[in-house]
Formats: C-alpha cells, structure tokens, sequence
C-alpha cells in the first residue's frame, strides 16, 4: 500500500474554524492518526477508507479539531507573503492580480528616501510599476497606492486567504470553510 497517497485532515482550531485559511491547514494522515491517539484531537469527519495497523482498525480522520483552542497572534508577521496576502495578490499601482512569483515588494516611500520596510510602507507591485516608480516618491510620479499600507490583522489575512480556495477540496471541508454558495459552485 502507498502510505503517501492518502489524503490529508483539514485541521481546525478548538472553535472549528481551520487554524489556516491560506494555506489551509491540513495535517499527513498519519500525524493526523497519531493526534487521535494523542487524545489532543476530536474527529469531526471521516473518509470511507480505513487505516489498519495489527492492533487496530479505523477511518480515515478527514477533519479533526483540536481540544485545546490555540491563540492566534494578534499581529501577523511582516513578510513577503503577509504582504501579498494583505494586498489580495494584486499589484496596488495598476490593480493587476499575480501569481506570488510575479508581484514584487515595493517601498512607497523608496529605501534611498529613508523609506523603512514597514508594513505600512511596503505593498505589493507588478514588475512594470515597480521599475517605473523606481526610487520616486509617490508624488513625482503620480503612484499611489490603491490601499493605503497598514498593519493588518490576523483576521484581515484569514478573510483574504478565504478568495484563495485551495485546489483541491474534500466535500467533508467545505462546511467548515466556506458558507458562500457562490465560492463552492467554482
Ligand atoms: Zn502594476
């Protein structure tokens, strides 16, 4: 049997909400098996197929949740990814949407300028804009920023990594990440 083919547990926190949004949280089967046995999880839902060792047999856990509630920070860390994720992917000069690889790290106030690399100095850029805007400031060359740069919070990033839907979805997950009807047609 090929252990690694088995589908993963979409893991939630303590208040059934998935501890990730984006990426999702999802946990190895068999970390997944060996929290049940843990006691450190509860199983929401199960797949049909069943995982058997010599001493025991049982489901597939497809959603778990843990028992005990873990705190999420209240202030996101400041990286690249954080950024995109605040700026929805999009460059914030000409609203084009990207995929990670091809958005850039802008300084609004350029580095050259004392500009710091701040969350609320820092966006998300096309190639393009960011040569064009280069070490300029945002008046000199009339780009602004669509959103003005702000610390997000936790909840902010968890809202914008929910357009992000992974692609792939167990049925048994969807109740607990989406109640657009819309989002699950897609
Ligand atoms: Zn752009």
């Amino acid at each position: 049997m090929n252990a690694g083919m088995r589908p993963p547990a979409l893991v939630l926190n303590a208040d059934f909400r998935p501890l990730s949004y984006f990426p999702l949280s999802l946990w190895s089967w068999q970390d997944s098996i060996k929290a049940v046995f843990l006691d450190r999880v509860t199983i929401i839902s199960e797949y049909d197929e069943m995982v058997s060792s010599p001493s025991m047999k049982m489901p597939l856990p497809s959603v778990i949740a843990l028992k005990e509630y873990i705190p999420q920070n209240r202030h996101p860390a400041f990286t690249r990814f954080n950024v995109f994720l605040r700026d929805k992917f999009t460059c914030q000069y000409c609203d084009h949407a990207l995929p990670a690889g091809d958005l850039t790290f802008d300084h609004v106030i350029p580095r050259s300028r004392g500009g710091r690399s701040r969350w609320d100095n820092v966006v998300a850029a096309c190639s393009p804009c960011n040569l064009k805007k280069a070490n300029k400031m945002p008046a000199q060359c009339n780009m602004h920023p669509l959103t003005r740069p702000q610390v997000p919070t936790v909840w902010q990033l968890q809202e914008n990594g929910r357009a992000f839907p992974p692609h792939y979805l167990h049925h048994s997950w969807r109740d607990y990440l989406y109640c657009d009807s819309e989002l699950l047609a897609q």
